[in-house]
C-alpha cells in the first residue's frame, strides 16, 4: 500500500483491512460469550465509530440493540466548566448491560468526563470497546474492556476517523508521517 495525501499532510499505511476484520471479529467472539442470554445494549458515540460499530455488530451472533449517540461538548457554568451531553440516546439503560462503542480512545477526556453521566442512570453493568487506544497520550485513565489495538501517539485516519473531515472512507487506517 501507497501513502496517502489528506487536504494538506501525508499519512503511511498502517492497519489493513483484513488485520481490522480479524481483531473485530475476535473481539465480537469476546463479546458473544460474555453476554449472552443478557441482551446488551450497544452504544456507539458518533462520528468517527460508525463503520467499527457497523462491523463489530455484523459478527454479534447473540440478542443485541445497538443506537448511536453523538456527544457534544459546551461550556457551563464557572463551577461545572465543561460539559459533555449525549444527543439522540432514545433508550433507557436502567437496568441493561451497556457497552459503549469508541473508535480511539486518546487523552480519556472525553470518556473520564462522560462515562459519570451514564452511571448515574443506572445500568446493570458499563463496558467499554474501543478499536484504537494510545496508551501514551492517557491522561484520564479509563479501563477498556475490549480493545482492538494499542498505537502509538501519532495521528491516524482512515476507517470512520477523519482529518478535519475528510479520510472516513478509507478501508484502511492510516498513521500521520513524521
Ligand atoms: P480523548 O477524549 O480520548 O482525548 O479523544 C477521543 C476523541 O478524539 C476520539 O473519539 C476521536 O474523535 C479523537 N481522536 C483522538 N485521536 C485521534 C486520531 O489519531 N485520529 C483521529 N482522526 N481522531 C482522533
Amino acid at each position: 500500500m501507497a501513502n496517502i495525501k489528506v487536504h494538506d499532510k501525508e499519512f503511511e499505511p498502517y492497519l489493513t483491512d483484513d488485520q481490522l476484520q480479524s481483531r473485530i471479529k475476535a473481539m465480537a467472539e469476546a463479546i458473544n460469550t460474555d453476554y449472552a442470554g443478557k441482551k446488551p445494549l450497544f452504544i456507539a458515540i458518533l462520528n468517527g465509530s460508525f463503520m467499527f460499530a457497523s462491523d463489530l455488530f455484523k459478527y454479534i451472533t447473540i440478542d443485541a440493540e445497538i443506537c448511536f449517540i453523538k456527544l457534544a461538548s459546551y461550556k457551563g457554568t464557572k463551577s461545572t466548566g465543561h460539559v459533555i451531553t449525549a444527543i439522540g440516546l432514545d433508550t433507557d439503560i436502567i437496568d441493561r448491560h451497556v457497552l459503549i462503542l469508541e473508535d480511539i480512545v486518546d487523552t480519556g477526556k472525553t470518556l473520564s468526563e462522560f462515562l459519570p453521566q451514564f452511571q448515574h442512570q443506572q445500568p446493570l453493568s458499563l463496558k467499554i470497546a474501543a478499536l484504537l487506544h494510545k496508551p501514551d497520550a492517557m491522561v484520564y485513565p479509563i479501563k477498556i474492556d475490549y480493545l482492538g489495538f494499542s498505537i502509538p501517539n501519532k495521528f491516524v485516519v482512515g476507517y470512520g476517523l477523519d482529518y478535519d473531515g475528510l479520510g472516513r472512507n478509507i478501508k484502511e487506517i492510516y498513521q500521520l508521517v513524521g
